[in-house]
């Protein structure tokens, strides 16, 4: 007999009774997932619109963007993109939380531009760990979440055969900001201009002890810190055995590819945000 788990049922369910289900993955798919099949595979699997989070991922780096060049007399500005990293330093440096970004995760800002655009949709959202499957639950802005894990296994159950399907994703569309789930992908994205210098960044990925990395980088101001080695594409709920090295690869590749795609009326923009409130308080 078929064992599925919580999520799983949650998300046959949904595609059965709702038409227009929406599903948003995070960039790091590409670890565990052929990107050229993955949307066909989404959409015989029964989504009607699927989409990444790398415009999510570039409005956070907007927002970021804005808040510390309004309040550019604080003196630290701390990522607030991976929960797990957000949980620690509130558990284990209180004093830090002052300078934790008041912006939300690249996940629910993408949530909330698709609840914007399409206010029907229910919304899926696919995750490298369980941490991002939590906060999404927390976030009240996502129906149901799996991990690449789940949503793996998922498929073979269903025996789910791809459909035709021409384009990558069908929209919100970024290249740059598809670096994001590596170690260094905020940092590396951000627009410093007119508010920070590149010797003011830092970033860490397998990061666990807050104390000792504040305390040996006293003269930094951003902190891009992420819990997992090698950043999001070492998180709990990927499947792929591989070295972090390779999965580092596929990124970069499918980045690459990315940037020779025509994107069109795809290309998430900066109009689609207008009038949505972004900040987070911690
Ligand atoms: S670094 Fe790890 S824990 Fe943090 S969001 Fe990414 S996968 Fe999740």
């Amino acid at each position: 007999m078929k064992q599925y788990s919580e999520g799983q049922v949650k998300v046959l369910e949904l595609l059965a009774h709702h038409d227009n289900v929406s599903l948003m993955v995070a960039p790091s798919f590409v670890v565990d997932f052929d990107y050229k099949k993955f949307v066909p595979l989404m959409k015989g699997l029964g989504f009607d619109f699927v989409c990444e989070l790398t415009f999510g991922a570039k409005t956070v780096n907007s927002e970021y963007h804005e808040y510390i060049s309004k309040n550019c007399m604080q003196k630290r500005f701390i990522a607030t993109t991976c929960p797990m990293c957000v949980s620690i330093v509130k558990a284990k440096n209180p004093e830090m939380t002052k300078y934790l970004l008041p912006i939300v995760s690249p996940m629910v800002a993408m949530a909330k531009v698709l609840a914007k655009k399409f206010p029907k949709n229910k919304i899926v959202f696919l995750s490298p760990c369980t941490a991002k499957k939590i906060e999404a639950q927390n976030s009240g802005m996502v129906d149901v979440s799996l991990t690449f894990k789940e949503m793996k296994q998922l498929l073979r159950k269903e025996k789910v055969k791809p459909k035709k399907c021409s384009h990558l994703f069908d929209g919100f569309y970024n290249d740059y900001t598809k670096v994001y789930p590596l170690a260094g992908g905020l940092s590396k994205t951000l627009n410093k201009k007119g508010i920070l210098t590149k010797s003011q960044m830092c970033a860490k990925d397998g990061c666990t002890d807050f104390t000792s990395f504040f305390n040996q980088n006293k003269d930094k101001r951003f902190f891009d810190i992420l819990f997992c080695d090698g950043g999001c594409i070492g998180g709990n709920g990927v499947a792929a055995k591989t070295p972090v090295f390779m999965r580092k690869y596929s990124v970069l590749s499918y980045r690459k590819y990315a940037k020779t795609e025509k994107l069109g009326k795809k290309k998430g923009l900066e109009k689609y945000t207008k009038g949505i409130d972004f900040s987070k308080s911690f």
